[in-house]
């Protein structure tokens, strides 16, 4: 398991300053919230810290190594998007599978890696098989696994999408709004069984949400961004009872 380290990360898109100067370290099995306004930059600092963007200045550090520069397959984090980011062709049980494939592949046979998977050797097919057994058991989805994702609910589709950031063990989770597309009810469901899994893992999670009841309860700490900076970073009772500047008091909905 690993701490992640965010030093002054900085990402230009044009003309446009997105993030402004991040820094940011999570220890260890820490649990830690990114909440802000849409189009605050909490999606594009998660892609750069998951290796799918290079920041314009700054660092990554996972487990104190600078990961800068580095592909996304390397890093040993997993991230669960918003749109669940399914391969619609695949079953559950294959899409489930997919990181451990890409890992036990070559940067060679990774390239043309779209459609029918080459064949891995055999222990690692077994080994693949028990993996995807495990993280199915703790996501209780087992009778899906030879679905495709377009005979699954919403709430199905982001276990699926949860099962496959399980399985390959990794160091940390990065979660973009993973419960956003869900009802209300299948929210609050869904949340425990996140909150139960970090306690499980005890990985380090980073849990980008707009709903500040979800980082409330959730969360070790919640950082609060705003307009491409980290405003504040603290345990939860902290930022609702001792908010360091207006905008996360009015963001927070604290009493200040
Ligand atoms: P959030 O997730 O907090 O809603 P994002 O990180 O998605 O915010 O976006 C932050 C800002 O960066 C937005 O203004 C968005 O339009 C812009 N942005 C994000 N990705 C790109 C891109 N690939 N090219 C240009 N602008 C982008
Ligand atoms: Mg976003």
């Amino acid at each position: 398991m690993a701490g992640l380290s965010i030093s002054s990360v900085t990402k230009r898109f044009g003309e446009t300053e997105v993030l402004k100067g991040v820094t940011l370290d999570v220890a260890d099995a820490e649990f830690v919230s990114l909440v802000g306004p849409s189009g605050c930059g909490k999606s594009t600092l998660l892609r750069i810290i998951a290796g799918l963007e290079d920041p314009t200045s700054g660092d990554i550090a996972i487990d104190g190594k600078a990961v800068t520069g580095t592909r996304a397959a390397d890093r040993n984090l997993s991230m669960v998007f918003q749109s669940y980011a399914l391969y619609p062709h695949l079953t559950v049980a294959e899409n489930i599978a997919v990181p451990l494939r890409m890992r036990s592949l070559s940067a060679v046979q990774r390239l043309p890696l779209i459609g029918p998977f080459l064949p891995g050797a055999k222990e690692q097919r077994s080994e693949i098989a028990t993996a995807v057994q495990s993280a199915t058991e703790m996501l209780e989805i087992g009778p899906l696994l030879d679905r495709k994702p377009g005979q699954l609910s919403g709430g199905q589709r982001q276990r699926v999408a949860l099962g496959r950031a399980l399985v390959r063990d990794p160091a940390a989770f990065l979660l973009d709004e993973p419960l956003s597309n869900l009802d209300a009810k299948l929210r609050v469901q869904t949340r425990a069984e996140i909150a139960q899994l970090h306690r499980r893992l005890k990985a380090t999670f980073i849990y980008v949400t707009h709903d500040q009841v979800e980082a409330m309860t959730m969360s070790d700490r919640i950082a609060v961004m705003m307009g491409g900076e980290i405003l504040q970073c603290d345990a939860p009772s902290v930022i609702y009872e001792d908010p360091s500047n207006i905008r996360v008091a009015e963001f927070i909905g604290s009493p200040k």
